[in-house]
């Protein structure tokens, strides 16, 4: 997802570095090419003439184009509207506090996602302290309704279902089922069809204003690119709805879809979710979203994975190092064991600056995470958490006792500082404002 895009806009931002100074003709052409990178992205037209225009506007201003690094702050001004095209924050699910059972309904083409999105909320929200209820309401398609069941199975979720053409009538069982097992929110799954259709948006409309839904996301495939916008104006006119969960993010669409999806309807992405499995769904978060574009990686949200299964205290020990953006071989410890739970090397460092490209060039090596977790074994409780200490003869011992070659011990070593220095680059220097930013 995004790669060519990535590929596309890195290109255009390492050609501006080797410039030096910039002249409006320098900005003129970057601009021409992102244009062009979006566009063959899928991205819809109207949202890439506004986006290049904005972005263009900025760069041309003096304090951008007289500064010392104008390369970098062009990177930084598309970084920003990159991120607002998104929808700048995390919106949040939005359910209402004094509403017991909470009601979510889940629209969408069929094909979607709906379906599976639904357990995986579920599941998301039960990992957060809920009770949901699972309801079945395509009355169309049984195995819509076995499959629900299973998913629910495996996530530890109820599903309501029952027999019948009435999906308002299923829908208001469901939220009773709710209410008399203490269940606090209820998720719709409701029937999806081929093409934006009147019986569909009629059916979802009927569902609406039985069950009065807090939230209606609509589920979009990452793969339906721009059209996104013609299907949620659909969707918009007849039921309307809060928030995308954007689906199969896994996959290699351009990235059209969730680059036009804001802009176009004004609603937000409020999920995404890149994978089968049920704890494939996570809040979206248009800045990081940005960074990852731009290829500057995703080490928050690949922090938050990691400290995701970690106990509590271990949580806020890791937030407090986050904070501090500093990182120690424990901290590096962790991540290789917690690695193997998060789905795999490939997932981690395709979130890692450049990560794509190592993937894709074959430089991934995932042996070297059994060697790591040897070596640092060999260290003492000092050395990990002061890994300055550790000088030459220290080396030799750890190697030693490792039963490595010191060459692999100092190999080690350079890549944890790699990553430290990383993420105390990062973390920082994004969050000053681009010179010649003019106050928001
Ligand atoms: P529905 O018709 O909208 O309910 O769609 P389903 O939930 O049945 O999903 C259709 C197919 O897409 C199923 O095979 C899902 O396993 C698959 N799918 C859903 N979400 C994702 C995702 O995020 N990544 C991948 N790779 N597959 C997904």
């Amino acid at each position: 997802m995004f790669e060519s895009l990535s590929d596309r806009l890195q290109g255009v931002f390492a050609n501006l570095r080797g410039k030096g100074r910039l002249t409006e003709a320098d900005i003129n052409d970057a601009m021409r090419q992102i244009r062009l990178a979006l566009l063959e992205a899928d991205v819809n037209f109207k949202v890439v003439r506004d986006f290049v225009s904005a972005a263009s506007a900025r760069c041309m201003e003096s304090e951008v184009l007289d500064s010392l690094t104008p390369a970098q702050n062009v990177v930084k001004v598309v970084l920003d509207e990159l991120t607002r095209l998104l929808g700048e924050v995390n919106e949040g699910l939005g359910l209402s506090p004094n509403r017991v059972p909470n009601v979510i309904m889940l629209v969408g083409l069929q094909g979607s996602g709906k379906t599976t999105a639904a357990a995986k909320l579920a599941y998301l929200l039960k990992s957060q302290g809920r009770r949901p209820q699972l309801v079945a309401c395509d009355v169309y398609r049984p195995a819509a309704a076995d499959q629900l069941e299973t998913l629910g199975g495996e996530v530890g979720v109820a599903v309501y279902r029952a027999p019948g053409t009435d999906p308002v009538a299923i829908a208001r069982a469901g939220v009773q089922e709710a209410i008399d097992n203490l269940r606090d929110v209820v998720i719709v799954d409701t029937a999806g069809r081929l093409h934006v259709d009147d019986d569909m948006m009629a059916e979802a409309q009927g569902l609406k204003e039985a069950v009065e839904p807090d939230q209606i996301l609509m589920v979009v495939d990452a793969m339906t690119g721009q059209d996104v916008v013609n299907v949620a104006a659909a969707f918009a006119e007849r039921v309307d709805f809060d928030g995308v969960i954007m689906s199969k993010m896994d996959g290699d669409a351009r990235g059209g879809g969730a680059l036009s999806v804001r802009q176009a309807t004004g609603k937000p992405i409020k999920f995404i979710s890149s994978g089968e499995r049920p704890d494939s769904l996570e809040a979206f978060h248009p800045d990081r979203m940005a960074r990852r574009i731009l290829g500057m990686g995703d080490v928050v949200s690949l922090i938050e994975s990691a400290v995701k299964v970690q106990a509590e205290e271990e949580e806020q020990e890791a937030a407090e190092r986050l904070a501090k953006a500093d990182l120690t071989l424990n901290d590096f410890l962790d991540m290789n064991r917690q690695i193997r739970k998060m789905g795999g090397v490939s997932k981690l460092i395709s979130a890692l600056p450049g990560g794509d490209k190592a993937l894709a060039s074959g430089q991934v090596d995932e042996g070297a995470l059994d060697h790591m977790e040897v070596i640092i074994s060999s260290m003492t409780k000092a050395e990990r958490s002061k890994p300055d200490l550790i000088n030459g003869s220290r080396r030799a011992r750890i190697a030693a006792g490792a039963g490595v070659t010191v060459t692999e011990v100092n190999q080690l070593m350079k890549r944890y500082a790699e990553t430290r220095k990383m993420v105390k680059r990062m973390m920082p220097a994004l969050d000053a404002p681009a010179k010649g930013k003019k106050g928001k």
